[in-house]
């Protein structure tokens, strides 16, 4: 069971309560029964497990309830409240200072994940601006240095290391003072690690720290062993001045659940969690919204501060006046490519959080996009600027002769374009009228049934079949569009990519 199975187990135990006619003792019990057999199956602490159903229960007196009350909706907010203290460390995580040196060192047991992850790290950091390099002080493992070069390389983050040096604290002594010469934000030491806990390791690591005097120990730590987690996380604790931890490998582990919880018991700050073998595959851990994506109900506010990072002029545009032109629709995709990894922004999306950890066929949906751009860059600035761009090319169709031959596609692929632009203008001219019907922020006093289902029909029809795919067929977009409904309207276009409506 992966962490997306618990997610679903643990949802579909909540829905138990929306397809029971009256909410009692009984049905209560259930619920929670089949919550915490999921909790324990993904390997948390019997003890946790316990506490999270005492907690519920002390919490909802379905006696005392007032018939009035929404008892469904208070149970279920109960559970979530909960399950978030599960994972939550307590403890305010370190964060690094702009503008001056910041050393973080990697420690951890070997195979944890520690070079993949100083990656993960540092790319991360680079994406947002942040001046960031890697040192390779891991001197034990034959093809350390080769490993983490490669990684450094292909994400364009310079690095230091040795093939000659054997002593891993004068490697990490000498990098760090290379990359604080070069006024470095972000150092990144990446260490060796044995396959025990042994005095041998735990001696090279304080001779490490003590030649960098890292600002901040990270610790990483392998999901797959669940619970055990603890005891590892307390005897690194113990020895080093572990000052966050970074729980890899929650893609494919039975135990993820467990592990995270464990780590957050010890009062650890969880700062990051790997999902997968690739760079991009790291996500920041906030408890909330982690809970929230595990639940299927999206990410909202962390997909809009994304957006926010990425588009400073968001809501300046002419498209307020609902025009879009092939440059805007150039734009959009650019967006969604900037915003990096595909599958963890449509993890942010309402609907499609239990799949989060899963790929899919994000690479696919890339190529796709990135094919309609190379596309999209053989066009004249006339042609990506008119109000109606496709009118333009069907009254002179030697101009989609041109296009195509300038980015070596075929006279078809142009127009599949022009047609994939057409939908998409539409659903830009439908969105300003949706937007009317938010009003209030409830949908169902603005319209009734009949007119919703119909509403998202069109929209259906209108968008990509490909997007409408990855957005869970007509389910899927029911469900965020629900969400959107629920307090959040005013980011629908934010969340089609239209974030500058
Ligand atoms: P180190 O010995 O601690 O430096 O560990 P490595 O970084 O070399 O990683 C050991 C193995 O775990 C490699 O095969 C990585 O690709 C893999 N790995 C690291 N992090 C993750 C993760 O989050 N998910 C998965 N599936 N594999 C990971
Ligand atoms: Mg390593």
């Amino acid at each position: 069971m992966v962490l997306a199975d618990l997610g679903r187990k643990i949802t579909s135990a909540l829905e138990s309560l929306s397809n029971a006619t009256i909410i009692n003792e009984e049905v209560l019990n259930a619920m929670l029964k089949e919550v915490c057999a999921a909790l324990l199956e993904a390997d948390v602490n019997i003890k946790l497990v316990k506490q999270l159903r005492e907690n519920v229960k002390a919490a909802i007196d379905l006696e005392g309830m007032a018939s009035g009350l929404n008892k469904r909706g208070m149970i279920h907010n109960a559970v979530v409240m909960e399950l978030v203290k599960l994972v939550d460390p307590g403890v305010e995580a370190w964060t690094p200072t702009e503008g001056k040196d910041n050393v973080i060192m990697f420690v951890g047991l070997q195979g944890s994940g520690k070079t993949t992850t100083c990656s993960k790290l540092a790319y991360y950091y680079q994406r947002n601006g942040w001046k960031t390099c890697l040192i390779c002080a891991d001197t034990f493992r034959a093809g350390a240095f080769d490993q983490l070069k490669q990684n450094a390389t292909k994400a364009q983050i310079p690095f230091y290391g040795s093939y000659t040096e054997m002593d891993p604290a004068v490697i990490a002594a000498e990098g760090v003072e290379k990359f604080k010469g070069e006024n470095f934000e972000i150092i990144i030491v990446d260490t060796s690690g044995r396959h025990k806990q042994e005095d041998s390791l735990f001696e090279e690591m304080l001779q490490v720290s003590n030649a960098v005097q890292p600002d901040n120990v990270v610790y990483v730590m392998d999901a797959s062993i669940g619970q055990a987690c603890e005891s590892q996380a307390k005897a690194f604790k113990d020895k080093v001045d572990v000052a966050s931890v970074i729980v890899t490998k929650l893609d494919g582990h039975a135990k993820g659940g467990g592990a995270l919880s464990a780590v957050a018991a010890t009062r650890s700050p969880i700062i990051f969690i790997g999902t997968g073998e690739h760079i991009d595959d790291f996500e920041p851990f906030e408890t909330q919204p982690f809970i929230s994506k595990l639940l299927g109900r999206g990410d909202i506010e962390g997909l809009i501060k994304r957006m926010k990072e990425l588009n400073p002029e968001a809501g300046k545009n002419k498209l307020k006046h609902g025009q879009f032109t092939l440059r805007d629709m150039y734009k959009q995709f650019q967006n969604i490519m900037e915003m990096g990894p595909f599958g963890q922004i449509m993890g942010m999306i309402p609907g499609f959080g239990t799949d989060f950890m899963s790929k899919g066929n994000e690479q696919e949906s890339m190529a796709r996009l990135k094919k309609l751009m190379t596309i999209m860059d053989s066009m004249s600035d006339q042609e990506l600027d008119h109000i109606d761009g496709v009118k333009l090319f069907y009254k002179q169709p030697n101009r989609i002769q041109k296009v195509a031959r300038g980015s070596g596609v075929a006279t078809k692929d142009v127009q599949e374009l022009l047609t994939q632009y057409t939908r998409f203008a539409q659903m830009v001219k439908k969105m300003g009228g949706i937007k009317g019907l938010f009003k209030g922020g409830d949908i169902s006093k603005n319209v009734n049934p009949s007119q919703t289902a119909k509403l998202y029909q069109q929209m259906a029809k209108m968008m990509d079949p490909q997007v409408l795919h990855i957005m869970g067929g007509m389910a899927g977009l029911q469900s965020t569009m629900r969400q959107f409904q629920q307090g959040a309207a005013g980011n629908m276009k934010g969340m089609m990519g239209f974030n500058n409506m």
